[in-house]
């Protein structure tokens, strides 16, 4: 059976202060024998805020993003070496608002992914279409280039520590999510996209649903066949709405 995995992206939100304070009632609310796995996306100044508040607890932390590179004259980016002395458990890669707004190529997120498993830590892979794309019919198409340019050629050993989030472009940040019977079935495709190529692995592998997920209709996605958990954006920053998000996962 997958253990669901709900993530809180903070995005560019939450000073170390704020964050302390998340982390304070945070644990208040999670249980320690919660059944599912939570983890804290802070911006990188309050991954040693959130690191603090969180050891100890059940509750993991990870990275917004990484650059691929351990060191060098990158200005403004941040290394896997420097992330670890976070403790960080995952990062995230490829999300659209990297590819979007900071224009990071299918080729670029591929170096992410290999440069992450090779640190021992976990990525969680964004994928999803843009609205146009799924007007033209082109949805799963546009989804199958971006899993072959990240996980064509991993092992299966590899592929098994990757959490792929199927993330509609359109549905992020919009108040409009995909309907739960398109996000089955992309999510359906992306599981039959791993089988072929892994095997057996691909029924271990987690994928998450994003976009204007809520406490008011996160069960109408965690609920279904091939999806193992969410990828919260702004019902996130706040702990009480991110736990009931959390609460319509469990098993
Ligand atoms: C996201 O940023 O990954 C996301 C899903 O955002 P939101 O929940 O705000 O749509």
């Amino acid at each position: 059976m997958r253990t669901p995995i709900v993530a809180a992206n903070w995005k560019m939100n939450k000073t170390q202060a704020e964050a302390r304070e998340y982390c304070r009632r945070f644990r208040e609310l999670v249980p320690e024998d919660f059944p599912v796995e939570l983890v804290l996306f802070p911006p990188f100044t309050a991954l040693g805020a959130v690191r603090d508040g969180l050891t100890g607890s059940v509750v993991k932390w990870g990275a917004q993003n990484v650059h691929p590179e351990p060191k060098g004259a990158f200005t403004g980016e941040i290394s896997l070496p420097m992330l670890l002395e976070y403790e960080i458990s995952y990062v995230i890669v490829g999300h659209s608002e990297r590819r979007d707004i900071f224009g990071e190529t299918d080729e670029f997120i591929a170096r992410k992914i290999w440069a992450v498993l090779e640190a021992g830590v976990r990525p969680i892979l964004c994928v999803g279409e843009k609205l146009e794309e799924r007007r033209e019919g082109r949805a799963r198409e546009v989804v199958e280039r971006q899993l072959s340019a990240a996980l064509e050629g991993l092992s299966p050993e590899d592929a098994d520590r990757v959490v792929i989030a199927y993330e509609p472009v359109w549905a992020i940040g919009t108040g409009v999510p995909a309907r739960p019977e398109d996000a089955q079935e992309m999510a359906a495709f992306i599981r039959g996209w791993l089988r072929a190529r892994l095997g057996d692995v691909a029924d271990g592998i987690r994928i998450q649903y994003g976009g204007s997920v809520k406490p008011g209709n996160a069960g109408d996605f965690l609920r279904l066949p091939d999806i193992d958990g969410a990828l919260v954006g702004g019902a996130s920053l706040d702990p009480d709405s991110f736990f009931a998000i959390a609460r319509e996962g469990v098993p």
